[in-house]
């Protein structure tokens, strides 16, 4: 039998996660590296569509679970269905996004099945004779652990969402795909989604965020970062920091970005008085559009923005809040729908603002 890497993955309205995404290139470039194959396996409902995206993002083989009873997320529901595949793929690694649902049922399976399992990973090396090694940060970020477990014939990996990004797919990648329908009892699910909430800006974790306001030491302290609090609530985006204002207990703590805190992926994300030290930077690397204000033009997030203002934040927030305000209450008196952003392909342009 071939040796394979298997990646569970996962769907969201729809949609494939980007965490999901991350973890089938990480899964292709193990394999490579092991001379093994990628089983992308999926669970759900008429999830078809989603073949093409796998395959191009490096799947050489799908495998999509299918029932109406996996419509909905349940982690009874999703152990039964993956218990019998798993198995069956007989894979030397098991990769999947370090997700709260992907919590809820693989913990489970490697206790049952006696499997090392590693949350919060970075990344996966080989070592050796072709040992899968688990690297993540521990310890708040100040040390590296790297893992390898000589004996265990099949390691599970939890990979932190954001941390390596998305490549660039290539369209018409071939992949085999199988479509397995489980027999399922959905009367023996313990759990079971009655409905999904939309999430709520300020307390959604940042890696989840898709606009992301940050402050940083050049905020000046906690009335600056409340000014960037007020931008991140007028435009419905979390906030976020450096690690140097949360430490000065300007940020909780749990929300400064970087390698050592929190990695994020959002599709905006803009910071305020944020150097762009690289710690900062490496938690960011999955952002989709950069816009920072700075008024030093040499600091290294500039370079890393596309979009780049020149100027001092406690000038430009003011005004751009008022401007924002002023457009909300004319959206409201129009009884208008809020303008949907129609650029998303943002150049690189630093502009100058003089007081
Ligand atoms: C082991 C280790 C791990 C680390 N992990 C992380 C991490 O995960 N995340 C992280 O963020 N940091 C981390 N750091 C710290 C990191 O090295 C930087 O010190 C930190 O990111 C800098 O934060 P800052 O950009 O807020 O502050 P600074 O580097 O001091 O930058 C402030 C910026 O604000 C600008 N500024 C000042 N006044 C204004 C104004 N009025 N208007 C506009 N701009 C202004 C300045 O020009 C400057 O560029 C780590 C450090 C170590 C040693």
């Amino acid at each position: 039998m071939d040796k394979c890497v298997v990646v569970v993955t996962e769907w969201e309205q729809g949609e494939l996660t980007l965490a999901s995404l991350e973890c089938v290139e990480e899964g292709r470039e193990v394999a490579d590296r092991l001379g093994a194959q990628v089983q992308v396996i999926l669970c759900g409902n008429e999830i078809t569509p989603l073949a093409a995206t796998l395959a191009a993002h490096g799947a050489d083989r799908i495998t999509l679970v299918e029932h109406d009873a996996l419509a909905q997320f349940s982690a009874d529901g999703w152990l039964q269905a993956l218990a019998p595949v798993l198995l069956q793929a007989h894979p030397v690694l098991l990769l999947a996004p370090d997700s709260g649902p992907i919590r809820a049922w693989l913990p489970r399976l490697a206790v049952r099945w006696r499997l090392p399992l590693v949350g919060c990973c970075t990344r996966i090396g080989i070592v050796g004779d072709g040992y899968p090694e688990v690297i993540r940060h521990t310890y708040g970020g100040a040390c590296q652990e790297r893992l390898i477990w000589p004996y265990a014939t099949l390691v599970c990996a939890m990979l932190t969402p954001g941390g390596r990004g998305v490549g660039t797919p290539r369209h018409g990648r071939i992949a085999e795909v199988t479509v397995v329908r489980p027999k399922l009892d959905p009367t023996g699910f313990r759990d079971r989604t009655l409905r999904t909430l939309p999430a709520d800006p300020r307390t959604v974790p940042l890696h989840e965020a898709e606009r992301i306001v940050s402050g940083g030491f050049g905020t000046g302290g906690s009335d600056g970062m409340a000014l960037v609090k007020q931008l991140a609530e007028q435009i419905g985006a979390a906030l976020g920091g450096t690690r140097v204002a949360a430490d000065r207990g300007w940020l909780a703590v749990e929300r400064f970005i970087g390698s050592t805190g929190q990695i994020v992926a959002p599709k905006l994300y803009m910071a305020f008085g944020v150097s762009g030290a690289g710690q900062h930077l490496s938690g960011i690397t999955g952002s989709e559009t950069v816009i920072a204000v700075n008024n030093d033009r040499t600091a290294p997030i500039l370079k890393r923005a596309d979009l780049g203002v020149v100027g001092d934040l406690h000038q430009i927030l003011p005004i751009l809040l008022r401007k924002l305000q002023a457009l909300t209450a004319a959206r409201d008196a129009d009884h208008g729908k809020p303008n949907a952003p129609t650029d998303s392909s943002v150049t690189h342009r630093t502009l100058e603002m003089t007081p």
